[in-house]
């Protein structure tokens, strides 16, 4: 039987903490999915197609990871796409907390679905979307933290952003 797993995220931007996480799990997985989704306590940078096209572009070597966008419960969106697992990266005791309440709550809600994780290694630990936004927003380089493609976008995004403003 294959074994299909489902990371979840906003990733706003794809950051190389998530690349990580999608490069080692999709060794344990015979098929890796990466759901984009929307984040209603988070106001992206990134629309959902943008953080989608860079997703594919920077998964694009991976044979056995696809990209998709989805809205609504995780739990749901899994079973959709006839995945067993969810994937989860944990960086600190704090990502802990939530993701054990979270992780409860999907298995309460489909107990079929079983939630993993993979820490994050020690070199990514500290890395989040939103402290490379904050990064970003103050001419910070992100060079050592994004992939390419995430890199160039993120720098036009703010530029464009500076511009308006
Ligand atoms: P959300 O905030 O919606 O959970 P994120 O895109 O920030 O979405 O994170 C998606 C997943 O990636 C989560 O499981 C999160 O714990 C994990 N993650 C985020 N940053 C890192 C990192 N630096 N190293 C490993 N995993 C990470």
């Amino acid at each position: 039987m294959s074994r299909v797993a489902v990371y979840t995220g906003t990733f706003d931007p794809v950051h190389l903490g998530h690349l990580d996480i999608i490069e080692r799990g999709c060794r344990v997985f015979d098929r890796l999915i990466v759901a984009v989704g929307i984040n209603p306590d988070k106001s992206p940078l990134l629309s959902i197609e943008e953080r989608v096209a860079l997703l594919r572009q920077v998964t694009a070597g991976f044979g056995n990871v696809d990209v998709e966008p989805f809205t609504g419960l995780a739990v749901h969106f899994v079973r959709q796409v006839g995945g067993s697992c969810m994937l989860r990266g944990l960086r600190t005791t704090s990502d802990m907390e939530y993701e054990f309440t979270m992780s409860l709550a999907n298995m309460t809600l489909d107990p079929e679905i079983e939630t993993v994780f993979l820490m994050a290694k020690d070199i990514y630990s500290h890395l989040s979307s939103s402290l490379l936004k904050q990064i970003a927003a103050f001419g910070g380089d992100l060079g050592k933290f994004l992939p390419g493609p995430a890199f160039m976008m993120i720098r036009e995004k703010v530029k464009a952003l500076q511009a308006e403003s």
